[in-house]
């Protein structure tokens, strides 16, 4: 890109990151975020935004660093990219039965290329208007591609979604199939491209689960979002709460796609310890399933029974040769922590 067409910062972040459904009234320096039908009494343009949160509900504030061939590959697309870097974000939110409110963007670019920045922009900004969110500040800076979002949200006072909740012979369900994104991740690593192909959409366009994580407040006795696996963020739902687990590894829900795929073993090996997939890991009271399953369908998702708790510590019932911990990166304290057993 030529001097001529190079964006200063302050351009920048009027082009691609100040939105124009600001509700407020225009300020003269071409800012003007302000939205206070979105509790965003001072928006972006000043030293800090002015946010006004709803009486009687606590703040729910989360922050994820996505960092290029870290955690996304460098040459995905910049849609799915600024989709992404938002969605692991709320995903957080949903794991704590939180509603999106306000995010800030830390984004660390290695040069200003408006192409990749306009693709970027549009994913993550579909996003946060699909979810409710409303973009208030943030910063660039020039170095190695890495974005860092901070999340707000709210939930009412005292119905948040802990993962220390979980109590002794509680079932323990999830809200959508699982092993898609890391069956994605294999089909990225070996050459595919096409992301209308299920498994590579899921690994690039993750979609956040927070209606259901709003839909289980006061039903559910813990929640995590499944971002390491089900066996190690069931682990920690477990520690945190002081019981142990058995899964029914028959019972997992495989993410349309994955069994044709891959063999068997591969394909319950992603759902058992592949990351990524962003549905929600809980724990609920056998009474209050049908209740859980009645406010889900109205957002067209289902529960899927794959456990229960126990007085045991460890995560029981799953084969050793379905763990595989050999690929991933696991403390030897945290292997026999989770105590995956047969
Ligand atoms: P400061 O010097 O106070 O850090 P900046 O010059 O970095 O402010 O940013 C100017 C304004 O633009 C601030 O209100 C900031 O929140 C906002 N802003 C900066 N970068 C971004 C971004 N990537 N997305 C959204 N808003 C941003
Ligand atoms: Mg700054």
């Amino acid at each position: 890109m030529s001097d001529s067409q190079r964006l200063g910062e302050f351009d920048l972040i009027r082009r691609f990151f100040v939105r124009d459904t600001c509700t407020g009234s225009a300020r003269r320096d071409g800012y003007g975020g302000d939205d206070p039908a979105s509790g965003v009494a001072l928006g972006q343009g000043d030293d800090c935004a002015l946010l006004t949160p709803t009486p009687g509900w606590q703040l729910a504030v989360s922050v994820d660093t996505s960092l290029a061939d870290v955690h996304f590959p460098a040459d995905a697309p910049p849609e799915a990219i600024g989709h992404r870097a938002l969605a692991v974000n709320l995903s957080d939110l949903a794991a704590m039965g939180a509603s999106p409110r306000w995010y800030v963007l830390a984004l660390t670019l290695p040069d200003i290329d408006t192409d990749w920045l306009e693709g970027f922009a549009r994913g993550l900004h579909r996003l946060a208007d699909h979810s409710g969110i409303r973009l208030v500040g943030g910063d660039v800076t020039r170095g190695s591609l890495s974005i860092t979002i901070t999340v707000h949200g709210e939930v009412p006072a005292q119905t948040a979604l802990r993962r220390d909740g979980a109590g002794l012979d509680e079932l323990i369900v999830v809200t959508g199939p699982v092993g898609g994104a890391h069956g994605g991740l294999r089909a990225w690593q070996s050459g595919e491209r096409d992301d209308t192909d299920p498994l590579l959409h899921a690994y690039l366009w993750p979609s956040p689960a927070l209606n259901a994580g709003e839909a289980l407040r006061g039903l559910a006795t813990s929640a995590i979002d499944v971002s390491d696996g089900v066996v190690a963020d069931l682990a920690h739902i477990c520690r945190a709460s002081g019981v142990g687990a058995r899964i029914d590894v028959e019972a997992l829900p495989l993410y349309p796609g994955l069994a044709e795929r891959f063999d068997e073993q591969t394909a319950r090996q992603a759902a058992l310890t592949g990351g990524d997939d962003y549905v929600l890991l809980c724990t609920l009271p056998e009474h209050a399933l049908a209740r859980a399953e009645a406010h889900l369908a109205a957002h067209d998702c289902t529960l899927t029974v794959i456990g229960r708790t126990v007085a045991e510590p460890g995560i029981h019932g799953v084969p050793t040769e379905h763990v595989g911990w050999q690929h991933f990166d696991v403390e030897p304290d945290d292997r026999s922590a989770t105590g995956a057993t047969s």
